[in-house]
């Protein structure tokens, strides 16, 4: 009983760190990031294998212990595929009961319908160049929230073309405020991207991944 107790309450963990958000709505502000281990996909453009295997069981309270110490407002938790451990739930329970800004950021292949409703979710919708188009849970789009918000990763021009048949499909900009396209990097140009969302007057978010412009995608930074 003991050991199942203990299971139920820890995550496997692979960095907690404190930065600037890289991406969404809340680019640049000062965010603690929970990486969680393990993810069942894999994307060809992926810049967080590192976080496939290893990582530390943690229990949920040293976990929330230490997001309030290092004291920012926002908390992301990401991965890695944090839905594909359960105890995601009751640590974004905790961390929004807590009063944290809450968000997550998922890979759309996993059920978000358990996901408490203060949380601000970041849902993929994977594209043909990724690899993993297979695996998008549509069905998670019945879930999603006005605040949430959906982001492509792009990597050439049928990548967007796709995008915005999906964006059609599924009338996404009446269930979201921000849809985000990101070109990846180094392989699709910011500016080509740009320059095809003005050209459509598309309203869309693009965005550039902070983190790698400042640091070069460092873990833990
Ligand atoms: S879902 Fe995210 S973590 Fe998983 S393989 Fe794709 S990019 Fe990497």
């Amino acid at each position: 009983m003991w050991i199942l107790l203990m299971s139920a309450e820890t995550l496997k963990i692979t960095e907690i760190f404190y930065s600037l958000q890289g991406e969404t709505s809340t680019v640049g502000l000062p965010t603690v990031f929970v990486r969680l281990t393990g993810c069942p996909l894999r994307c060809v453009y992926c810049d967080t294998e590192y976080a496939f295997y290893g990582g530390k069981r943690m229990a949920l309270d040293d976990i929330v212990d230490e997001v309030r110490s290092l004291g920012a407002p926002w908390v992301t938790i990401t991965g890695g595929e944090p839905l594909a451990q359960k105890n995601a739930l009751p640590l974004m329970r905790r961390l929004c009961d807590e009063g944290f800004n809450v968000s997550l950021e998922t890979s759309g292949s996993l059920d978000i319908s358990e996901v408490d409703s203060r949380v601000t979710v970041i849902l993929d919708l994977k594209t043909p160049a990724s690899g993993e188009v297979a695996r998008n849970l549509y069905a998670n789009l019945e879930h999603i929230k006005r605040e949430d918000e959906i982001k492509f990763v792009l990597n050439d021009r049928q990548d967007y073309d796709w995008a915005r048949m999906k964006i059609d499909e599924y009338r996404l900009f009446e269930k979201v405020r921000n849809v985000l396209f990101s070109p990846t990097f180094g392989n699709l140009s910011p500016t080509d991207l740009a320059d095809w969302i003005v050209a459509d007057r598309l309203p869309v978010r693009l965005q550039l991944q902070l983190h790698k412009i400042l640091w070069n995608d460092e873990p833990g930074r």
